[in-house]
């Protein structure tokens, strides 16, 4: 995970029509208010602006939160202008401050949309900054930078290496290697976005990208020139910094695992933390605090010790046959794990380590022996420590997710390769993974029931101020459930009401006789498609790609909803997913 660049500029001190001094830092509700208002700033540069009330409200709550240095939740139905709330208020506060969201198009729509628009509105007139606000981006500017994940940027020291031994498959990579070894000449960003011609699934990409494993920091020969060191850079002068919940619990986790070494992250402190799309911070957080073991992974470590080894010419004949025995044995016991497609509970681990104890056993003797022989390598290049420590890290890991009866946590398997649904092959991480040579992966997973406790100790204890916010956090009204799943005990709760009138601008309509979504997708899509659900000229507008749009989003939201709040039950992601599709079916719904 990680950043890229971004010079959007924004003068510090706004100067409105309405009242540049009340729009400055620190200032009262009353200056909202005249932006927000009926005929306020916002009203005069955009003529379809409509005032919400409750947009001038979470702008109010967002302002107090900062101010008071508190942690806030606040829900606010779609179409109430959320990005607006919280980044007026941001660009007042004068702080520096991470926005984070669910989806890479809200990171879009904010860099690309919401903060020029604002840049424009606020600043149109008077691009001066009030004195003592002069940074190093001009006279009264405010940076903003945009941060993608690691595995975006090109690792300047693998393309070294890889210059000195290329070791290449095909044509196919020869020709990509050549594309990205001239681009790294002149790029300034190492975004592989740049490069256009790649493929999105290149192998090649993912033997070359700048992932946190495999990076030795400061220790690296590259690391002032590194694309990596530079985002940081730029984020440390960054007042906005744009990033999705992924790359911050990325970040979480590394600097947790790292004990928050000077290195350890890309994210600088920030005086708060925004979370946009906030409904999915636990989901998100669990994948990154729990733990993931595959065959694919001993894979990459295998190619790594091996081209490191060959790259500093010490590749011994014991150091091989290590290598060997690893990849045989991972193989091997990876190929023994109960079979089942896609995710599925490992509720047998104690039977099966009954009958399999030996390949376990085979398996964790050849990471130790591969560790040994590492640690053995004399006056080691810096990137084998790396290495060793990487391979102990499997050893744990594996050892955890077998033998742990750790009771918050769930132990599953996911196997990704050939027999994949559409619909996840259009997710490119995994697709690249399941594609990686050119078999199923299997992963071995443990994740957290409950993340509470672990955030409330590493997250809200250590932030000034965060907010949360989304169009669905509210439970009963309230917001206990998601406090008691989040571990966030203190924090102000504002549920703002709809702009929408739902009760007679809104239908619900329950067809009696369509297919089952899960299983008979194509056909869902087109019955409901027929349906002419209502009569409205609305609905009947809709085309079919919309529905099967609209449709797939609603599922998948449905299913992951029920996976929280099921996740410590066996077996009851699957099966109480479609308990709850069911009804549709049978018209009983
Ligand atoms: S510092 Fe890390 S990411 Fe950057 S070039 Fe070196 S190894 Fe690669």
């Amino acid at each position: 995970m990680v950043i890229i660049e971004t010079p959007v500029s924004l003068p510090m001190q706004p100067a409105s029509s309405v009242s540049p001094t009340r729009l400055s830092p620190g200032g009262k509700d009353a200056s909202l208010y005249q932006f927000f208002a009926p005929g306020g700033v916002l009203s005069r540069s955009h003529p379809a602006y409509e005032f919400r009330r409750g947009q001038l409200q979470m702008a109010q709550a967002v302002e107090q939160a900062l101010t008071e240095k508190r942690h806030l939740i606040v829900e606010a139905g779609t179409g109430t202008g959320k990005t607006l709330a919280y980044l007026v208020p941001v660009i007042r506060s004068g702080k520096r401050v991470i926005i984070s969201t669910g989806t890479k198009n809200l990171q879009e729509q904010l860099f690309h949309k919401d903060v020029p628009f604002l840049e424009q509105v606020l600043f149109r007139h008077d691009d001066r900054a009030p004195s003592g606000a002069e940074s190093s981006h001009g006279p009264g500017r405010l940076s903003v930078c945009y941060m993608k994940g690691r595995n975006n940027y090109l690792c300047r020291k693998k393309l070294y290496d890889l210059t000195d031994q290329p070791v290449l498959s095909g044509l196919e990579e020869i020709e990509q290697y050549r594309a990205i070894a001239a681009w790294e000449k002149t790029t300034g960003t190492g975004d592989r976005a740049e490069l256009a011609e790649l493929p999105e699934a290149s192998l090649l990409w993912h033997k070359l990208d700048a992932r946190a494993d495999a990076c030795i920091g400061q220790k690296c020969s590259q690391w002032e020139r590194c694309f990596i060191t530079e985002m940081r850079r730029r984020a440390m002068e960054s007042d906005i910094i744009i990033v999705n919940h992924h790359l911050f619990f990325a970040d979480l986790a590394i600097k947790l695992q790292a004990d928050d070494a000077p290195d350890a992250g890309i994210l600088p402190e920030a005086a708060a933390v925004i979370f946009d799309e906030a409904h999915e911070l636990e989901d998100v957080a669990g994948n990154y605090f729990g733990i993931s073991v595959s065959n694919l992974r001993v894979e990459e470590l295998a190619r790594d010790v091996e081209q490191s080894l060959q790259h500093n010419r010490i590749l011994s004949p014991s150091l091989s046959g290590a290598l060997g025995s690893l990849r045989e044995r991972s193989q091997f016991f990876f190929s023994l794990l109960p079979p089942g497609d896609g995710r599925f509970a490992f509720e047998t681990r104690r039977e099966f380590l009954e009958e399999n104890g030996d390949e376990f056993l085979a398996l964790n003797q050849a990471l130790t022996r591969m560790a040994g022989e590492l640690e053995g390598v004399p006056q080691k290049p810096e990137e084998v420590f790396n290495l060793v420590r990487r391979t102990q890290e499997i050893q744990a890991q594996l050892g955890f997710a077998m033998e742990s009866d750790d009771r918050n946590t769930v132990f599953w398997i996911e196997r990704r390769g050939k027999s994949f649904s559409p619909q996840r092959r259009r997710d490119t991480e995994k697709a690249k993974e399941a594609s990686y040579g050119g078999r199923q992966n299997v992963f071995l997973q443990a994740t957290p029931i409950h993340v509470g406790p672990i955030l409330r100790e590493c997250l809200w204890s250590k932030l000034e101020c965060a907010v949360l916010t989304s169009a669905t956090l509210a439970v009963g009204g309230g917001f206990e459930y998601i406090r008691k799943r989040l571990g966030l005990e203190h924090a102000r709760e504002s549920v703002l009401a709809s702009h929408f009138d739902y009760q007679n601008q809104a239908l619900l309509y329950v067809p009696p006789d369509l297919p089952d979504p899960p299983t008979e997708f194509a056909d869902y899509s087109k019955s409901l498609a027929d349906a002419r659900l209502c009569s409205s000229p609305v609905t009947r507008k809709c085309t079919r790609s919309t529905i099967d749009c609209s449709v797939k989003s609603n599922f998948q939201c449905c299913a992951r909803g029920m996976r929280r709040k099921t996740r410590c039950s066996k077996n009851s992601v699957s099966r109480r997913t479609q308990c709850f599709l069911r009804p549709h079916r049978s018209g009983k719904g």
